[in-house]
C-alpha cells in the first residue's frame, strides 16, 4: 500500500488470564429450522446445500455471482434461474445484511455504521473516502480481548467472535450504501468508493482467524466483491504463531500494532506482548511470506505523549526493524472517554517521523479521520458486554 492508506479502528484486549474456550466465544448456531443465511456461505458451501436439493453443482456458480458479484438480495431477480427454483430457494434461503442501528456522518466525509446482529450484539464498522481510494475499516469481534491501554474497544468486554456472515455482510452492506454494486448499465466501476479493506475495526482478527480467512477468501474472489489481496491488509497487535499462515492462506498485507519498542513498556500498553515479545515478533515479521520493498509491512506506532514519544524511542525502533521492507505508521493517539493517555505535540511527531524517514522507512503521520463521529483508531467500542451473572440469573 501506498504512503496514503488509512489505519484506523480500534482494538483491545488481552488473552492472557482469560480461559479461552472456543465454543463460548463463536457466533451463535443459525436457527437450523429458520431459512440460512447464503452469505457467508464459499462456493464449496453453496454446492453442498444446492447438492442436497438435488441440484448440479453449476447452481452454486450462479448463486455465487447474484449474491456476492452482484449485490441482489431477492431471489426474483436471479432471471437466469427458473421460477420454481427461486421459489423453492427462497424457502430455505435469505440474503441478509446486518442492520444498521445507527448511521453517522462525519465532516470530513467519513461513515460510521453500527451494526446490529441477528443475536442482538453490535458492532461498528467505517468507510473512509480518500482522493485516490476509499477504506473500509471491517471489524472481526464484538468487543476484543486484548486491552491494550490506550484503545477504547479494550475497555469492552469480549462477547464474541463475528461468523463469515459478519464479517462479509459489513462490507456488501457498505457496498449497497455506496450504491457500486455493477449492473447491466454500468458492468464494470472503474473508481471505486470502496477499494481497500483493512481488518483493524473491533477486535483481533488473528484470533478469530477461520472466519476471517474464510470471509476474506470470499471477498476476494474474482466472480463476487472481487477486492485483491493487494488492496487488503489485516491489522494484528502480535499473535506470532498466526502470522506465517495469515500471509500464507491469505497473502493479504499485513499490519503489525507495535506502539513501544521495550518490552517492559509494551507488556505494559499491548499486554499481549507478555506472551509474545518484541523479538518473537518481529522475528514474524522478517519471515512474513511475500514481504519485499514492494510489499512492506507496515507497523503502527500510537504517539503517546511522555509515554512512547522520545527521539530514543524513534532511534532504537529504527534499529529493531533493520533489514525489514516496512513502512511506520505514526498514529496520533485519538482520545475517549477516560482515557489515561494524551496526544503527542505536532512538533514532538514530526521529530520522531524525522528520524525515521532518516532511515530509509517511509513514515507518514496518519491524519485522524472521523473524530467528530468516535470513528479514528481506537475509538470504536459498542454498548454490547458479555451478560452479567447476576442479569443471567
Ligand atoms: N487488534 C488489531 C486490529 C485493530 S487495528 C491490532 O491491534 O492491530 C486498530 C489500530 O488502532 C491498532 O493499531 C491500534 O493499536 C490502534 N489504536 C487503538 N487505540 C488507539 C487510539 N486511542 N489512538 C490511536 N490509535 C489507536
Amino acid at each position: 500500500m501506498g504512503q496514503r492508506d488509512v489505519a484506523f479502528a480500534v482494538c483491545p484486549a488481552y488473552l492472557i488470564a482469560m480461559p479461552i474456550n472456543p465454543e463460548a466465544f463463536s457466533a451463535p448456531a443459525a436457527d437450523p429450522s429458520g431459512p440460512v443465511n447464503l452469505i457467508g456461505m464459499d462456493r464449496a458451501d453453496m454446492e453442498a446445500a444446492f447438492a442436497e436439493m438435488g441440484e448440479p453443482r453449476f447452481r452454486a456458480d450462479q448463486l455465487f455471482q447474484w449474491v456476492y458479484g452482484r449485490g441482489v438480495t431477492d431471489f426474483d431477480a436471479m432471471t437466469n434461474i427458473s421460477k420454481t427454483l427461486r421459489a423453492k430457494l427462497a424457502e430455505r434461503f435469505v440474503v441478509a445484511r446486518p442492520r444498521i442501528a445507527r448511521d453517522l456522518g462525519s465532516v470530513d466525509g467519513t461513515h460510521k455504521w453500527l451494526l446490529r446482529l441477528a443475536d442482538g450484539n453490535e458492532v461498528e464498522c467505517v468507510h473512509i473516502p480518500e482522493e485516490d481510494r476509499g477504506t473500509l475499516c471491517v471489524s472481526s469481534q464484538v468487543g476484543c480481548t486484548l486491552n491494550c491501554r490506550f484503545c477504547h474497544t479494550g475497555t469492552q468486554r469480549l462477547v464474541r467472535n463475528l461468523g463469515p456472515t459478519e464479517i462479509v455482510g459489513q462490507i456488501m452492506l457498505a457496498r449497497d450504501h455506496l450504491s457500486e454494486w455493477p449492473t447491466a448499465e454500468r458492468p464494470t466501476i472503474y473508481e471505486r468508493a470502496l477499494s481497500n479493506i483493512v481488518m483493524m475495526g473491533m477486535g483481533e482478527p488473528l484470533y478469530n482467524f477461520d472466519n476471517v480467512s474464510k470471509a476474506l477468501r470470499i471477498v476476494m474472489d474474482d466472480a463476487g466483491i472481487a477486492i485483491s489481496r493487494r488492496r487488503i491488509t489485516l491489522s494484528t497487535a502480535g499473535v506470532v504463531p498466526l502470522i506465517r499462515r495469515c500471509g500464507e492462506e491469505l497473502g493479504v498485507s499485513l499490519a503489525v500494532s507495535l506502539h513501544a519498542v521495550r518490552d517492559d513498556l509494551r507488556d505494559e500498553i499491548v499486554p499481549i506482548n507478555r506472551k509474545y515479545p518484541i523479538a518473537e515478533l518481529l522475528d514474524a515479521c522478517r519471515e512474513y511470506p511475500g514481504v519485499k520493498n514492494s510489499r512492506r509491512i507496515t507497523f503502527e506506532y500510537v504517539m503517546l505523549k511522555d509515554v512512547n514519544d522520545t527521539d530514543a524511542d524513534a532511534r532504537e525502533l529504527v534499529r529493531l526493524i533493520a533489514g525489514i521492507p516496512a513502512k511506520v505508521n505514526l498514529i496520533p493517539f485519538n482520545p475517549w472517554p477516560g482515557a489515561p493517555y494524551d496526544r503527542s505535540t505536532p512538533q514532538r511527531i514530526e521529530a520522531f517521523a524525522e528520524i525515521v524517514r532518516a532511515a530509509g522507512y517511509p513514515s507518514p503521520v496518519r491524519t485522524p479521520r472521523g473524530e467528530d463521529i468516535m470513528a479514528a483508531c481506537g475509538q470504536l467500542k459498542s454498548e454490547s458486554e458479555r451478560p452479567r451473572r447476576a442479569a443471567a440469573e
